[in-house]
């Protein structure tokens, strides 16, 4: 699995990491969720995400299982306060639920999920103070342009702006334009979630799906495999698909060494034409 220097971290993370919004809560699919987890871990997708959101905590509860018995400095956990808990206050408590859940003592990663109502200044000082605390490593947000990412990036004073969390797959890929040759020369990270559009991805009715079959057949790899190199090209990109079963992990995990080369890119990026610049898309 390919790392690299995610942000100004200092510590290089795998191209591919492991979403979880969604995971099944409960039953044998709970169980196989978990076990596809643990099988992502072993092949090196050790950056986690996941958010005090998804299934209001039962999400971080399940990963927190999934992960109990691998070495902690083997692994990046991120989480995310929602907005509207993120005044100082419930940041702070927020923080302490989430690792809670997850029967951590500190986080790797926490983030501000989307731009909130509540005043950045108020919430970037709550992460700071976090950070300052030992109850993460690193702070980051998520769902935040340009503008709003360089103003939390100021705002955070000394303790650094690690990443932008935000959508990105083949059909939306606005974030080109702007926002992540802005996060490279900020130093920050960009986190793409939903590489798959959902499951959208590959699928066969959209018209490149055929390019996407061309280039895997020449790497002998698989469509979601050449979706997720696609996604990682840039220096500063990770992904973080997400993935329930065994088998969905062991081919998102084959991404993790794949260079496509100029032709491929140039081939995918016809099929899937990156569009003008517009407002920062959301799920
Ligand atoms: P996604 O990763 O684009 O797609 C997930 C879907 O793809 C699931 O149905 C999954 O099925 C399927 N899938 C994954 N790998 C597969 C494979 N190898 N073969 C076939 N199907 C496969 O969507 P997402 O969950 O929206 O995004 C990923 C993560 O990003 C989330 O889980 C979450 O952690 C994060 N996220 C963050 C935000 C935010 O606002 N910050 C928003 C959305 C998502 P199975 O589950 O059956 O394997």
């Amino acid at each position: 699995m390919q790392r690299k220097a995610f942000g100004a971290t200092g510590v290089s993370l795998p191209v591919i990491g492991q979403g979880t919004w969604d995971m099944p809560e409960s039953g044998a699919r709970k169980t196989e969720a978990i076990r596809a987890i643990r099988r992502g871990i072993e092949l090196g997708m050790t950056h986690l995400d996941t958010a005090e959101m998804y299934g209001s905590g039962a999400v971080e509860r399940l990963l927190g299982e999934a992960v109990a018995g691998f070495a902690r400095e083997t692994l990046f956990v991120a989480s995310k306060v929602l907005p509207s808990n993120a005044t100082y206050k419930g940041t702070i408590e927020a923080c302490e639920r989430s690792l809670n859940n997850l029967r951590l003592d500190f986080l790797d990663l926490y983030m501000l999920h989307w731009p909130s109502h509540i005043a950045l200044r108020e919430t970037m000082r709550a992460l700071g103070d976090l950070v300052r605390a030992g109850k993460t490593r690193f702070v980051g947000v998520s769902n935040f342009d340009v503008e709003e990412m360089l103003e939390a990036r100021e705002l955070l004073g000394e303790i650094p702006l690690v990443c932008n969390q935000v959508l990105y797959h083949l059909r939306e890929r606005g974030i080109e334009h702007r926002l992540i040759p802005a996060a490279r020369e900020a130093n920050v990270a960009i986190v793409a979630y939903t590489p798959f559009g959902r499951g959208r991805f590959p699928g066969n009715s959209n018209t490149g799906a055929g390019t996407l079959e061309r280039v895997a057949a020449k790497y002998d790899a698989t469509p979601r495999q050449v979706i997720l190199a696609f996604l990682t090209r840039e220096s500063n990109v990770f992904t973080i698909p997400k993935a329930s079963s065994v088998a969905h992990v062991e081919e998102n995990a084959g991404a993790g060494d794949l260079q496509l080369d100029a032709a491929d890119i140039a081939a995918i990026d016809a099929a899937f034409p990156a569009g003008r610049e517009g407002p920062l898309a959301t799920l």
